[in-house]
């Protein structure tokens, strides 16, 4: 389905309901630290965005949609008084990290309140035995894996947002990215393993989830609950090597890409651009800029990998042209990387870089079929070059599996209809980023499970309205 419209939702709640919202928010001041309240029309239409902008679908359904109040907290009384103050007034709540969505996750369909949590940064514990972590919602990310460094220990997962996104944001909003090679995706069983969430109701509760309780809330948009901290399992840390590596024929590269997670070299990320592509990118201080016929295979790869790598790739056809610690490995005399990170020249990074160039082009999440070759040359044959290639290779279900995020040029909903429907009939899983709802984007359908959660911990339905279809039409 794609979107054309939004869902119908009650208008937003009138200035007098607004103001007695202000004034309970502005009481709770006595009992919890004062709470900062944002009412400037510029920061609200800030708050009220993410990045979206990358869907010309989603673009227009989501100009006017505005917070008519944010809210920052950095505490987990403030969440309860925010929360206790909405659910008694009935106005609808919308939580925000960093904002760097892509599917218009945090964008309110219906005003009310936009609720900052990226205020709430607390390590609270890390088990020195099993490396499991306890932080909090608003935890950046990279922060929090510098916090980790001592302990010897990473992030399993990372967006390549890793640098901006919180880890609230990223359990609600992400999917996987940095990692998804080695441990699958977010919502795979053993990547999350408990949550604090706090209830919107009139006196709302604190709760501590175990694994099965938390799985709903896990790429739930912030529709079922306001996770106030998270408890995650994470990973013996490596000074991880990028490589960049070119090759002048594409089956040359699928085949590198598709068989270098077969080998017994410990890989972080493996992503590969087609040439186009490629040339687009901004490559990092030292690495010379691709041929134009170039296509190019970019690993975050373990050092003693470092052994084998050169010779194991020469012998398909690639070669080295660019490698550099990643920085993690400067106590042990390597030296950082200059310019971008390379995981910020892959997964939507690269949409990011190409886009900059081309805003008129949109992408495409996909999961491919394996083997993925016959679809990506059905699509090429069909769409020309209109449509360049960008895959991540992944672990889905324990096997070894290609995620494409394909760039496109744009040519109307019907073409970009007809793209997505022909991507399903070649065999791919498609998580649409050009529609608003947890299960149009990604889930695929309705979870019984995260509509029972959303009446357990937000019997009044105010978390981010719309956004699951699965309580629309309950
Ligand atoms: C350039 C670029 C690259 C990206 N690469 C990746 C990638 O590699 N992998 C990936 O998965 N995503 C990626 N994304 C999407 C996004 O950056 C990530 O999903 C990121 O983790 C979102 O974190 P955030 O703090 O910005 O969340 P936000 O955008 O602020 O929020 C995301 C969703 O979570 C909800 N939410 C936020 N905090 C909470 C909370 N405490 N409790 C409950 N709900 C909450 C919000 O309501 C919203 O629905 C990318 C985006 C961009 C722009």
């Amino acid at each position: 389905m794609a979107l054309t419209s939004l869902p119908e939702l009650p208008a937003p709640v009138d200035a007098e309901h607004l103001a007695a919202l202000v004034a309970d928010l502005l009481a709770s001041g006595q009992e919890a630290p004062p709470l900062a309240l944002i009412r400037e029309p510029a920061e609200l239409v800030r708050l009220s965005r993410d990045c979206h902008d990358y869907s010309p679908l989603l673009t227009p359904l989501l100009a006017n949609c505005r917070a008519q109040l944010a809210v920052r907290a950095t505490s987990l009384e403030q969440v309860r008084c925010v929360a206790g103050a909405c659910a008694r007034r009935g106005v609808p709540l919308t939580l925000r990290g960093a904002g760097t969505g892509n599917y218009g996750q945090c964008v309110p369909l219906q005003g009310g309140v936009v609720l900052d949590l990226s205020g709430l940064q607390q390590l609270r514990a890390i088990d020195p035995d099993s490396g499991v972590i306890t932080a909090e919602a608003g935890c950046q990310l990279a922060a929090l894996d510098r916090q980790l460094a001592p302990h010897g220990r990473s992030l399993r997962l990372a967006p390549s947002t890793y640098r901006t996104a919180t880890l609230g944001g990223f359990i609600a909003g992400g999917a996987g990215g940095i990692g998804s090679l080695r441990w699958g995706f977010l919502r795979d069983t053993g990547n999350l393993l408990g949550l604090e969430v706090v209830t919107v109701e009139p006196e709302p509760r604190v709760l501590q989830l175990d694994v099965a309780a938390s799985a709903p809330l896990n790429h739930a948009y912030g529709t079922n609950g306001i996770i106030t901290a998270l408890r995650l399992p994470t990973c013996e840390r490596v000074a991880w090597q990028e490589l960049v590596v070119g090759f002048d024929h594409w089956p040359d590269a699928m085949t590198a890409l598709q068989d270098l997670p077969a080998t017994a070299l410990l890989l972080d990320a493996l992503a590969l651009l087609e040439a186009p592509v490629a040339q687009r990118m901004p490559w990092s201080g030292g690495c010379p800029a691709p041929a134009a016929s170039e296509h190019r295979l970019l690993l975050l790869a373990a050092p003693d990998s470092l052994e084998v790598l050169p010779t194991w790739l020469a012998a398909r056809g690639g070669s080295v042209r660019w490698q550099q610690s990643q920085g993690q490995g400067q106590s042990q005399g390597q030296r950082p990387s200059r310019g971008l990170p390379l995981r910020e020249l892959c997964w939507n990074h690269t949409t990011l870089h190409w886009r900059s160039h081309h805003p008129d082009w949109t992408y495409l999440q996909l999961q491919l079929p394996d083997p993925a070759t016959p679809l990506i040359d059905a699509l090429r044959r069909r769409w020309g070059d209109g449509l360049l290639w960008h895959l991540e290779a992944v672990r889905q279900g324990g096997a070894v599996r290609l995620a494409g995020l394909p760039l496109l040029r744009f040519q109307g909903p019907e073409a970009l209809r007809e793209l997505i429907q022909h991507c399903r009939d070649l065999g791919a899983l498609v998580f649409d980023p050009h529609e608003i709802s947890v299960e149009d984007g990604g889930l695929g359908g309705i979870d019984p499970a995260q509509v029972a959660a959303k009446q357990r911990h937000d019997p009044g339905g105010l978390l981010n309205p719309g956004k699951l279809r699965g309580w629309l039409e309950r």
